[in-house]
């Protein structure tokens, strides 16, 4: 079996990972200034030319592009080639606001498709391999990013797309998927649906899982781990940048590594646009450094995180980026305090409760209220009012040991929240309603 997809380019040392982008980044920024309009606008308008851009490092010279220049020029504005060339297009899921479509050409479906499959194979994926992909198919990116990516590993691909839990669980079993990608969110679900139906963590042939597209915690990936009785690798990636497979993790589980021959990554200061010095926390920002019809250069992708290039014990030498720390639009604001849904979930999962919660946040009186609703396994259910409230109570206090203000939690009976085949929809912000 082996442990590298693409062993010369994913082991390359950093001289040879710099000389690629250099080459690279070069025809990059003259195919873009060329051929888009848009972001040729945006470069006459700082006085950068593309002979200014002659390595990596001059790339902090180029403008930035976010979301709002995709939302300006869509849906044609940022397209690289002509549309006769495009073979395929994708959206993002529209967690925050208005979608926005990216094009593919068929060479850049198959460097997507490489990429996932270098994550498929890190996980310990090889052509022997059943591989159940529950991400959705269509529009999103999930679903058809790891179909390509398993084909090309040449294990045996299950296109289920996201939803009907039953048929994804006699599949499973039926035809013995020994690796499974989907949301975190929809992993636990199927994880306790098995336990439901009276199956054992053991009584699957799942080795691995992937999972990603949406923030989860070290504490859920123990409790997924424990569940489906497999190791859970992160996966990383956004429409705009391809999808999935931008960044996924290795054995070592301390991070994922970025597909650096691809995708040029910074750090940058959210507020006044710095880039700052490795190590440092702050918002993600790629270059393609090789798609041709949806070229972004330098896009903000409002992820908070940290990239470190210590040693990885896998033998790869690709940049590693930290978990994202929630998405800057993520985090909520409330009397003032900074908080991210991943804050609440380390807490619920701490404290033996499971990931299945919804934070709602409102504005009474001029003051924000915080309340947490959160499902109790049927073990946990009691009749006993004084005894929820106890717990109620002890879970208040916990999570205002960690995010600095008080919530009103509210324990909720089994199976009364939700659950996600996709993205979890964790927060409903109804001061948004007011506004
Ligand atoms: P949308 O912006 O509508 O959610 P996408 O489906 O393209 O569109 O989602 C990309 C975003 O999903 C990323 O910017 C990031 O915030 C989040 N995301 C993707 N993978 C992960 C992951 N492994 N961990 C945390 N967040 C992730
Ligand atoms: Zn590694």
């Amino acid at each position: 079996m082996s442990r590298y997809f693409q062993p010369e380019i994913e082991t390359a040392s950093r001289e040879e990972i710099l000389a690629i982008q250099n080459e690279k980044i070069v025809k990059q920024v003259k195919h873009v200034y060329e051929n888009v309009k848009y972001y040729r606008d945006l470069m006459d308008a700082k006085g950068v030319k593309p002979e200014d851009i002659q390595s990596v490092d001059d790339i902090k010279k180029l403008p930035f592009l976010s979301k709002a220049d995709l939302r300006d020029a869509y849906p044609y504005g940022l397209l690289g080639t002509d549309l006769k060339n495009c073979v395929r297009i994708h959206s993002t899921s529209g967690t925050t606001g208005k979608r926005v479509v990216a094009f593919y050409t068929q060479h850049d479906v198959d460097l997507w498709n490489d990429c996932c499959a270098r994550a498929i194979v890190a996980a310990g994926g090889s052509c022997g391999d059943v591989c159940q992909v529950a991400y959705g198919y269509g529009l999103f990116t999930g679903g058809f990013g790891l179909h390509g990516g398993s084909e090309k590993v040449g294990c045996l691909t299950l296109p289920m797309s996201s939803g009907n839990t039953e048929r994804q669980i006699q599949f499973m079993m039926d035809l013995g998927a020994t690796i499974i990608c989907c949301t975190p969110s929809y992993a636990a679900y199927i994880g306790e649906t098995l336990a439901e139906a009276g199956y054992k963590p053991s009584d699957n042939k799942l080795k691995a899982g992937i999972f990603g597209a949406e923030p989860w915690t070290e504490e859920m990936r123990r409790s997924i781990e424990q569940s489906l009785g497999i190791k859970a690798f992160d996966i990383y990636g956004l429409t705009e940048t391809s999808g999935p497979g931008v960044a996924f993790e290795c054995e070592a589980q301390t991070g994922m590594h970025i597909n650096e021959d691809h995708f040029y990554a910074e750090i940058i200061d959210p507020d006044t646009g710095e880039v700052l010095p490795e190590g440092s926390k702050g918002e993600l920002v790629f270059t393609s450094l090789d798609k041709e019809a949806f070229p972004l250069l330098r896009y903000r992708t409002r992820d908070i995180c940290v990239l470190t290039r210590e040693k990885c014990p896998c033998g790869r030498t690709h940049v590693k980026m930290s978990k994202p720390m929630g998405r800057s639009d993520d985090m909520l604001i409330i009397r003032g305090v900074n908080v991210f849904p991943s804050q609440i979930e380390t807490v619920l999962l701490n404290e033996g409760y499971t990931p299945n919660y919804q934070i709602e946040v409102d504005r009474v009186n001029n003051s924000d209220t915080l309340d947490v609703y959160v499902e109790l396994l049927p073990e946990q259910f009691s009749d006993i009012v004084a005894e929820n409230q106890k717990k109620e109570r002890a879970l208040e206090i916990a999570m205002r040991t960690m995010i600095g203000i008080g919530p009103k939690v509210h324990l909720v009976p089994p199976h009364s929240i939700t659950r996600s085949e996709g993205k979890a929809v964790r927060v409903i912000d109804k001061r948004k309603l007011h506004d």
